[in-house]
């Protein structure tokens, strides 16, 4: 496997609790990825095809739920949110497979919106899950090797699983991958519950965790700027300040950026072409923790086809 993102660490759990040998090579691990630096809410964002992406995503809630009790993790925490609407629009799909989900009364929505919806999901907090994501790995059998893969044909082993994000752009000759810039601010104040506009040309959120509430965003399409730029701080306040008019600036302690690994669709899917054997499993967009246990299924179902062929 190449990665250690969510998307390869989840994968090589699965892979393991499957029964097979794996190794991950990757050229960075935690807190080095882009996924240590997902906000991260549990919500299908900016990732196509939808159909399937309301399967993976509604699977990967199921599973956040379960890791949660089955190993007491406090850093999933269950959280309410609300989206505010322009125009109304009829429940996602994804709706039906969450624990709650509900429309707004007209009274609850902020001015400037039409409607919108509550719906309880998980926080994640990566600082912590990562490392547990790692750990769980390791203590599975699982090995890792830290290096940067130029060619997949070089990778050693029957069969290569590609998570590689948003490297995978240059590793596969896939222009179709592009960074979405993501710039974020930690403040410590709790807004009670989450506030989002997810539309991204006007993107915002506050999504609270236990330590601190992660403020955004920006989706910037193209943009491959690694650093904080103030004029991007300044204007996510002023719009987490209209859905959040208590946002207390003087707590803000901390900002961070990161290149969202987007993708016309997220590629899943197996691949000759290179003459080895590769599962592809990049471009996930804004949303490589809500869909990483449904893509990390969807992995070990096409090993187990093809070892039954
Ligand atoms: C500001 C921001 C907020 C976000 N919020 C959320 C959220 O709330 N919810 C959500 O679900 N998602 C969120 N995301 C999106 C999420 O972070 C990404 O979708 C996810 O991290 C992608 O995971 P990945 O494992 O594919 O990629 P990465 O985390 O980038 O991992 C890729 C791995 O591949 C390795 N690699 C790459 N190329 C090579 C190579 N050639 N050889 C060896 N190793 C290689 C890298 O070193 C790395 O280990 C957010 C992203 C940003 C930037």
């Amino acid at each position: 496997m190449i990665g250690a993102g969510v998307v390869g660490l989840s994968c090589g759990i699965r892979l393991l609790e499957s029964g097979y040998v794996t190794r991950i090579v990757s050229r960075d691990v935690s807190p080095d990825t882009v996924s240590d630096i997902a906000a991260a809410w549990w919500y299908p964002f900016l990732a196509e095809p939808v159909e399937k992406t309301t399967r993976w995503s509604i699977e990967t809630y199921q599973e956040l739920l379960r890791l949660k009790h089955e190993f007491q993790l406090g850093f999933i925490t269950m959280r309410k949110g609300v989206e505010y609407l322009v125009e109304p629009s009829p429940p996602p799909k994804w709706s039906d497979g969450i624990s709650h989900f509900r429309i707004l009364n007209i009274d609850e929505v902020v001015e400037g919106y039409k409607s919108g919806w509550e719906i309880e999901a998980p926080v994640i907090e990566m600082a912590h899950y990562l490392p547990w994501l790692m750990e769980r790995f390791l203590m599975l059998g699982g090995d890792v090797q830290e290096g940067f893969i130029s060619s997949l044909s070089e990778v050693e082993g029957e069969l290569v699983v590609n998570c590689t994000g948003l490297g995978a752009r240059e590793l596969c000759d896939d222009e179709e991958v592009v960074p979405v810039r993501g710039q974020i601010i930690y403040i410590e104040q709790d807004p009670g519950f989450g506030r989002f506009d997810q539309r991204p040309e006007n993107l915002i959120y506050t999504i609270p965790r236990r330590d601190v509430t992660v403020l955004g965003g920006t989706a910037q399409r193209g943009d491959w700027h690694g650093g904080v730029r103030e004029s991007d701080t300044v204007e996510i306040l002023k719009k987490c300040s209209v859905l959040w008019p208590e946002l207390d600036r003087s707590k803000i302690v901390g900002k961070a950026v990161g290149l969202r690994p987007s993708r016309s669709e997220v590629r899943l899917e197996v691949d000759r072409s290179s003459g080895k054997t590769v599962i592809h499993n990049y471009g996930h967009g804004g949303a490589g923790v809500t869909l990483s246990w449904g893509c990390a299924d969807e992995v070990v179902a096409l090993v187990s086809r093809m070892n039954q062929q």
